[in-house]
């Protein structure tokens, strides 16, 4: 993967849009963004690209970043998502202004704007079916049908719209509009829903309220309640500004306004994104749960091992773009080994052991080896790994016919234990199946690594543990849960048909180094020659 040398950047469009309000002194220089999940489900990888934009962005104009929940929406919402949301957030090492804030907390204000609107002729009730509403709307390019609600008198709009809340009617049964254009080539301009009626607790507001306001009437308004001066959000929105400032327009009585900025999404190759389709692999259980170390969720990637400052570096590296784009998932996968690179301690593991005994090494000696933690980081100083007679080495690096570029062990061949000795294959047992089960080799005394006078020069080096001092893992390798580059995208075929049904090996019979035993749940390593692992959450003893 290419990375650029040169980190550095020029200004992105939303930073250009910020500065030229400050030189402007546009809300005497106040820069006040948010961040607005739904808690409708755990923040994946798209999201903390938005969030590293909007509480980057606030940290480098000095700048303030609500958390605001976009709460408004009971029937997918759960107390369980609100605290994923927070825990995601203040790991990937970002803080919200004073405390988080809840759309539902302006249900109240919202409520009372609404009849204002009434009063003021700008909303209606409508209580035709669904689908006639619907259909009124027409398409962009003729007028749509007015709804007969709109020449509803404000006093039984009033009633009509205080009985909606009281709980009088039933689901669906009728909506509060607001009176803009149906004419406007702007789809959403044509008398949006603000309100609905639906009968259901609120995981904060219980059973205070039988109607819920949509997204378009709750969101630029809990801007406008929070004094958000940029309101950033992916393209879909775009269409919906015009509304967004209308609504503003009919409310503001300064001149004050919260500026929506859209910008693209992050699509990922080989991910799934959207969490509707998250939520259905958490409850098929084609995954073990939200955090899932397959799932691009930032739970999950942490479970896999991915760091903050990884999460972070891709985000800038990515930047903020104006069209839509796919990332190749390399890239994150490049970010997070990077960062590994530089922080993870190398150890010994082997992952499909087969023995090799040493016969010329003394059968009770056990000498401790020291060997440096990591070559990147000189204050991460070195560790004790006992060397013996009999040693584990991976299956794979042992041939019984090696071809002449196999620089790894096999009959009559030298290779270096690293950290140890040159060792020389004299011979090897196999079982009643054919499989080798033991290697035998002898060892060369002057070859010891740090103070090897022999000479001796061998192409190969292999990791290697003590057979008789070191202790038996599980270990959990994964693999990309999807296999087609675009899972989504197939029309005809469900994203699920993708799922790569090699994602996740169970290795059973793993043999790790004994300074392993101290490693604690999220430590992360580098087990030399194989990659980087992280110890799991649901490991035992
Ligand atoms: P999804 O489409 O995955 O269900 P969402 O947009 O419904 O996500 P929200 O909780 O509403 O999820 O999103 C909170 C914020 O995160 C919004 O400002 C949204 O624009 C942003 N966001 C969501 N997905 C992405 C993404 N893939 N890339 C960048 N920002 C995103
Ligand atoms: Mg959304």
């Amino acid at each position: 993967m290419d990375i650029p040398e040169n980190e550095k950047r020029s200004l992105n469009f939303i930073e250009s849009i910020i500065e030229e309000n400050l030189r402007e002194n546009k809300n005497e220089g106040r820069i006040h963004l948010r961040f607005p999940p739904e808690p409708n489900g755990y923040l994946h990888i798209g999201h903390a690209k938005s969030i590293c934009l909007n509480f980057g962005l606030a940290e480098s104009y000095n700048g303030l970043c609500n958390l605001r929940f976009d709460d408004t929406n009971p029937e997918k919402e759960d107390v369980e998502y609100v605290d994923s949301i927070m825990e995601d957030i203040k790991w990937l090492g970002f803080e919200w202004n004073d405390k988080p804030y809840y759309a539902s907390d302006y249900f109240e204000q919202l409520y009372e704007w609404a009849v204002e609107f009434i009063k003021q002729g700008k909303a209606y009730v409508d209580d035709q079916p669904q689908e006639l509403i619907r259909e009124q709307r027409g398409v962009p390019t003729s007028p749509g049908v007015e709804s007969p609600g709109r020449k509803r008198s404000v006093e039984e709009n009033l009633k009509l719209f205080a009985a909606m809340k009281n709980g009088e009617y039933p689901d669906g049964s009728m909506v509060l509009r607001a009176k803009v254009d149906m004419a406007s080539p702007n789809m959403h301009m044509r008398d949006p829903i603000m309100y609905r009626i639906l009968h259901q607790k609120h995981h904060r507001t219980g059973d205070k309220w039988n109607i819920y306001p949509m997204y378009d009437w709750a969101h630029g308004q809990s801007d406008f309640i929070e004094g958000i001066t940029h309101s950033v959000c992916t393209l879909e929105f775009e269409v919906h500004r015009p509304l967004y400032n209308w609504f503003l327009d009919q409310i503001a009585t300064t001149s004050y306004r919260p500026r929506q900025i859209e910008f693209a999404r992050l699509n990922l190759s080989y991910t799934v994104m959207s969490k509707r389709k998250l939520l259905e692999l958490v409850k098929d259980k084609h995954v073990k749960g939200w955090d899932d170390p397959r799932m691009p969720t930032i739970s999950g990637l942490r479970r896999r091992g991915y760091t903050p400052e990884s999460l972070r570096s891709f985000a800038d590296r990515i930047g903020v773009a104006k069209r839509d784009n796919v990332i190749d998932v390399g890239l994150l996968e490049f970010s997070v080994r990077e960062h590994l690179n530089k922080i993870a301690p190398r150890v010994f593991g082997v992952l499909n052991p087969v023995k090799v005994v040493i016969t010329n090494y003394p059968e009770d000696k056990v000498e401790v080896m020291d060997l440096i933690n990591n070559p990147e980081d000189e204050a991460a100083g070195s560790r004790s790994v006992p060397f013996t007679r009999e040693i584990y080495i991976e299956r794979e690096d042992f041939m019984e016919d090696a071809p002449k570029k196999f620089f790894r062990m096999g009959p009559g061949r030298e290779v270096r234990l690293k950290g140890a000795y040159i060792v020389k294959c004299e011979d090897f047992k196999k079982d009643a199946d054919g499989n080798i089960s033991e290697i035998y080799c002898t060892y060369d005394p002057e070859t010891k690594s740090g103070s090897d006078t022999s000479g001796k020069k061998v192409k190969g080096t292999l990791h290697w543990v003590s057979a008789t001092n070191s202790f038996d893992a599980e270990i959990r390798l994964y693999d990309r849960l999807f296999s087609d580059e675009d899972p989504a995208g197939h029309k005809e075929v469900d994203f699920k048909e993708f799922l790569n049904p090699e994602s996740l090996k169970v290795l059973s019979n793993c043999k790790l180094e004994p300074s392993l035993k101290e490693a604690k749940v999220g430590d992360k390593f580098q087990f030399q020659r194989l990659g980087y692992f992280c110890v799991d959450k649901d490991s035992t003893e």
